[in-house]
């Protein structure tokens, strides 16, 4: 046996080779809780949520965080909560999957029609759990092309047309994780409504709010995208993006008890209690949830919306600053004026004007009214190079300034949009809680210095060089030539 200390040494040393968290500006996940949530999750690792009967009192924490959850998102108040929490998003999105199949069926089945058939609609920027549920469930998956007019996202004209009677539902993105817009939810509905008067075709909605179903009822109060939408019947969420608590947790709510079919959920009789369950893995950490509780409480709606809020001012800091510079333009919109979408010099400027406006005029960052003058979305920022830049530098590459700012220590993708724009490729800045303003100057800086170091780079074509004529091209093993 291995003395622990070793184990301990040899384990640690390996992962010296991962990139540090902070500065990780690729992944939504938290990367930082304070000390005494950390506290109270090393006083639970050792708990499993599921054994409701031993640890009484974390089922009451998990009811609470439900409760807290379904008004957050406008649930009807006449019940308490359908929902449980899950390990993350990708759970929730499958259940909610599965809920839609079964109701679609049950309704099929009723009506003496073919079941065998059922398809799913969302837009071609899904994140890879939504395929997953369509795939691993043997549902099909229609998905809507996404373009430049629909900023890369759901374009709720084309989803309609692809709706028929096998349709169990469709999934819209609250916070696409390409270039953080939300889809529209309240008007995917209201088409939904129209469709549903005109052929009694009832098409519901499952809202994948990995990250945004924790940010827009803080920092946008006035868009409506939650259970006051008629047609969305479930949400899912993230607890470990901007819910702020380490992974993996997630959390999924139905509009009300009726819309999880019985079929989908075990009674167990269990140590001694009787428990309903309905999640797709059995065992879970206690501990996460705990957390998430201690978040609620501590933060609370004031504590959030500042949160979401100063996140939202750093990511149009980065935004309006990356376009001054005029080699970078965002594809993102969430620093332009409120219906103006796109970059253009026009926007570039009246985006600029905006910010310094609103630094002026905010007398609170927990006031989420200064948001109302932008456009929603999420505190994210996908860049690419400008027209102009491009044509002035054919050799200029995203990659190559992705890689160079691994130097300074960023992790920063350069990733192709959905297909279909796939031609488009975007840098990604998730800005996070952890996200100073200080960051983001720095960051600025070095993504100035990474793509000047680039184009030094590129004007050195290396088969240009001489270094063939000093014979290392030849194909040899270095041994043989020294030896
Ligand atoms: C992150 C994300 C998911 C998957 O969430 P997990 O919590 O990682 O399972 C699904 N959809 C969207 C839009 C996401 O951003």
């Amino acid at each position: 046996m291995m003395p622990a200390r070793n184990a301990y040494q040899i384990v640690h040393d390996s992962l010296l080779f991962d990139g540090d968290p902070t500065l990780n500006c690729a992944t939504f996940l938290t990367t930082w809780m304070e000390p005494e949530a950390e506290k109270l999750i090393m006083e639970n690792l050792g708990k499993n949520r599921v054994d409701i009967d031993e640890y009484e009192a974390t089922e009451r924490i998990h009811r609470h965080c439900l409760a807290f959850l379904a008004d957050l998102w406008r649930a009807p108040k006449n019940e308490p909560p359908t929902g449980t929490v899950v390990v993350g998003s990708s759970e929730g999105i499958m259940l909610g999957g599965l809920a839609l199949k079964w109701r679609w069926r049950q309704r099929r089945l009723a009506e003496g029609k073919d079941a065998s058939k059922p398809n799913i609609i969302f837009g071609a920027d899904a994140q890879v759990a939504l395929e997953k549920t369509a795939r691993y469930f043997d549902i099909e998956s229609r998905l809507v092309p996404v373009s430049e007019d629909s900023r890369y996202s759901l374009d709720i004209h084309k989803a309609l047309e692809l709706v028929d009677e096998n349709t169990i539902g469709m999934y819209v993105i609250l916070g696409t994780t390409y270039t953080g817009h939300f889809e529209q939810v309240a008007e995917m509905s209201a088409l939904l409504e129209k469709l549903k008067q005109e052929t009694g075709l009832d098409i519901p909605i499952h809202v994948d709010g990995a990250s945004g179903a924790f940010v827009a009822p803080f920092a946008f109060p006035d868009l409506k995208w939650g259970f006051d939408v008629p047609h969305v019947v479930s949400i899912s969420t993230s607890g470990h993006k901007f819910g702020l608590t380490y992974p993996g947790i997630g959390w999924v709510l139905w509009r009300g008890a009726e819309y999880l079919p019985d079929d989908l959920t075990f009674e167990l009789a269990y140590l001694g209690g009787l428990e309903k369950t309905f999640t797709l893995n059995f065992s879970h950490p206690a501990c996460f949830l705990i957390a998430q509780y201690y978040n609620f409480i501590r933060f609370g709606r004031q504590g959030y919306t500042r949160i979401m809020n100063s996140c939202l001012i750093n990511a149009r800091l980065l935004s309006v600053a990356l376009e001054a510079t005029g080699i970078y333009q965002c594809i993102s919109d969430i620093h332009r004026p409120r219906g103006m979408l796109g970059y253009s010099e026009e926007s570039r400027v009246a985006a600029n004007q905006l910010l310094l406006d609103a630094a002026r005029n905010v007398k609170s960052v927990g006031d989420s009214s200064m948001n109302h003058a932008f456009n929603y979305g999420l505190p994210v920022c996908a860049f690419s190079f400008t027209d102009k830049f491009k044509a002035e530098h054919p050799m200029a590459d995203q990659d190559v300034v992705s890689t160079l700012l691994r130097v300074r220590g960023w992790i920063i993708p350069n990733y192709p949009l959905p297909p279909n724009k796939s031609d488009v490729q975007v840098l990604r800045v998730v800005v996070k809680e952890a996200t100073s303003e200080d960051m983001i100057n720095r960051l600025v800086r070095d993504v100035m210095w990474a793509t000047q170091k680039m184009l030094e780079a590129k004007g050195q074509n290396l088969a240009d060089q001489d270094w063939r004529q000093h014979g290392l091209h030849r194909q040899c093993h270095p041994r043989e030539e020294t030896g």
